[in-house]
């Protein structure tokens, strides 16, 4: 099963995505994980998306573009894959498309979290608090206002992308947690 999950910063990709990566035996990459490990890493990637990353800027295209497209052909991918953070602007969608195009792999479903974001900011705060790891670089107000205006102008229409090819499902983020997987689950079940 090969999978997109779309939605703004605190719409609880990542957590829906971790409980269909072991529900379904796929693998969930999430460009934000890659990209902060390679900033913990201090890799060459990590030090160009540092600071970009924690102002809530995008980085460059073809550096996430080469990462989903080394990430996706490894073995663990076998069984499909979840795609989190990523595809984030309609150039960032043509490109994958394009790849898939090339490795002969077919999108199964894109699931979109909407959620109202007047609750987002909050929702962000929170988590950055009860991180055993910290706030994010990138969870202070004003890089997070920022981040959100990111996923207004760039990423929304990443959504409109997907639906006009027929294959957007949009689900409300903003039921319980348990409920969002259920729904998650029925979409599936459909595919
Ligand atoms: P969020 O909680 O804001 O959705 P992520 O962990 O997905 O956070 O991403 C954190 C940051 O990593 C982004 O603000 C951006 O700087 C960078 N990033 C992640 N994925 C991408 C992508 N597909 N294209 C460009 N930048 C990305």
């Amino acid at each position: 099963m090969k999978l997109i999950f779309l939605g703004p910063p605190g719409a609880g990709k990542g957590t829906q995505a971790q409980r269909i990566e072991e529900a379904y035996d796929i693998r969930q990459l999430s460009t934000g994980d890659m990209l902060r490990a390679a900033v913990a890493a201090e890799t060459e990637i990590g030090k160009q998306a540092k600071d970009i990353m924690a102002r809530g800027d995008l980085v460059p295209d073809e550096v996430v573009v080469g990462i989903i497209s080394d990430r996706i052909e490894q073995a663990d991918c076998k069984n499909g894959f979840i795609l989190d953070g990523f595809p984030r602007n309609v150039a960032q969608a043509e490109a994958l498309d394009a790849m898939l195009v090339n490795k002969n792999i077919a999108l199964d479903a894109v699931i979109e979290l909407a959620v109202d974001p007047d609750v987002l900011i909050g929702r962000i705060l929170k988590r950055a608090e009860e991180s055993a790891d910290g706030p994010r670089a990138d969870d202070t107000e004003e890089a997070l206002q920022h981040r959100l205006r990111v996923y207004e102008e760039q990423t929304a229409p990443v959504a409109e992308f997907y639906a006009s090819k027929g294959i957007l499902k949009t689900l409300d983020g903003m039921q319980e947690m348990d409920e969002v997987t259920q729904q998650i689950n029925a979409v599936l079940k459909e595919i």
